[in-house]
């Protein structure tokens, strides 16, 4: 159960000795994560929201003021974390931000099981980069049967491979508000629970109402399959890449015909990658170890335990990512940043790169004299930009100010909100124009 002296002491100073007691035991609740064992286990991230609506803070508050004393990694560099589009990397796994926040959450809650919530105690038995879904998506059926203090984010709907919900069987659908602009709310009062728009705040993403598509029995395949292996990694089951690097061998028999190599073709992988997987020069990835299983009609979770029976054999191929576009000549290429360079929008160097389909420093290496010219032009437009936008503001000021002076008003951080619902708080560009005004009513005085 929740403690009220350890919520007290949630934003005291740092060295104080009841801080340093808490700190033993755990200063946040100690939170139960949701679905532990199960296919539907919650994502990191997911008790992250969790655990901050418990404390009644924002998630910024907590990651920034509350778990940064558990960890040498300043989360203050993760600004608006709760905003962050990449969160389900951070889910499935990166080195970078999934270990330091979960061991920060660790010594901050005392919950030992938060450890298994993402993919990183199979960190060197498959390759884990690129598994996540660059976009956030849910199961439009799912929130709808779960009681609202259940709700939670499973990690299932992050990995790329999933598109549908293995109990529901419909496809996931991405949580894009279906709301107007004018209905969101502001960045500041928006509430970061799972099953909660982030944008407007309905419940279930009620405002996104797109259609409920059936799974295809592929679909389904692969996300029961992905599901059995989060309902064992959340169940604390660890996994060797020897016993892995074994079951590979023995599916790529069993689908080649006692030829390890031909499966390569049959599964629409790489002969070469099939070659390092098995000789465990690199791990495999994801998708292709999807593809052998599929091919050699057997469990995935068998296959990582080292020990599998055919079954079913699935049509499912890999598919690898598409090549890049062929280079292109280098006289086309400095004829298109000369058009850059002469468009009067100033586009900056990245958005030329991406436009040329090249890479940034491969175009700064080429053509170096052009990029300084791009970005001396794109650097003057926007500091003239910047000019614009402080006029506008300091015209907007002053006129919010003559309406609160004839209103017989002061002119104050507050007042200015009620009236225009300009927040003019630290570090906004009203701040100045603010400033200004109210001297000016000081001096008339
Ligand atoms: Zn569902
Ligand atoms: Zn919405």
């Amino acid at each position: 159960m929740p403690n009220i002296s350890r919520d007290a002491c949630l934003f005291e100073g740092l060295d104080s000795p009841e801080r340093e007691d808490a700190r033993r035991v755990g200063a946040l609740y100690d939170l139960i994560p949701q679905g532990l064992g199960e296919g539907h286990c919650e994502s990191l991230v997911s008790y992250l929201r969790r655990l901050a609506f418990a404390h009644g803070v924002s998630v910024d508050d907590l990651v920034i003021k509350v778990l940064s004393s558990y960890s040498s990694v300043d989360f203050a560099i993760w600004r608006h974390f709760s905003t962050w589009s990449r969160r389900s990397s951070i889910n499935i796994y990166t080195p970078q931000r999934t270990v330091p926040l979960r061991d920060a959450l660790l010594q901050a809650t005392g919950v030992q099981s938060l450890g298994l919530l993402s993919f990183a105690t199979l960190e060197g038995v498959i390759d884990l980069s690129r598994m996540s879904s660059a976009i956030e998506r849910y199961c439009p059926m799912c929130d709808d049967s779960v009681p609202f203090d259940q709700v939670s984010h499973p990690m299932l709907w992050d990995l790329k491979m999933v598109s549908c919900c293995p109990v529901h069987a419909v496809r996931l659908v991405p949580n894009t508000c279906g709301k107007d602009i004018s209905e969101h709310r502001s960045r500041w009062c928006r509430i970061h629970l799972p099953g909660v728009c982030v944008k407007c705040g309905a419940l279930a993403y009620r405002c996104n109402r797109q259609p409920q598509l059936p799974a295809t029995s592929t679909e389904m395949w692969i996300a029961r399959q992905s599901a059995a292996l989060i309902a064992a990694i959340s169940g604390g089951e660890r996994f060797s890449a020897n016993s892995l690097r074994e079951g590979i061998v023995s599916m790529a028999s069993v689908v080649g015909g006692g030829y390890p190599f031909r499966a390569a073709s049959q599964c629409g992988i790489n002969k070469a990658r099939l070659h390092d997987w098995i000789h465990g020069v690199r791990p495999i990835g994801y998708s292709p170890l999807l593809a052998l299983v599929a091919a050699a009609g057997v469990d995935l979770l068998d296959v990582m335990r080292g020990a599998f029976e055919p079954k079913e054999v699935i049509g499912f191929r890999y598919s690898s990512c598409p090549r890049r576009k062929q280079t292109q000549a280098s006289d086309e290429l400095r004829q298109k940043i000369q058009t850059a360079l002469d468009d009067p929008d100033c586009p900056s160097v990245t958005a030329v790169s991406a436009l040329l389909g090249c890479d940034r420093s491969t175009l700064k290496k080429l053509y170096p004299l052009e990029c300084s010219q791009l970005v001396v032009k794109w650097q003057s437009k926007r500091s003239s930009d910047t000019r614009k936008r402080r006029a506008e503001a300091f015209s907007e000021m002053s006129a919010i100010a003559e309406t609160l002076r004839s209103a017989g008003k002061e002119i104050t951080v507050r007042n200015v909100w009620i009236q225009s619902g300009v927040l003019a708080g630290k570090g906004s560009r009203y701040e100045a124009a603010l400033r200004v005004e109210r001297d000016k009513g000081r001096e008339d005085l």
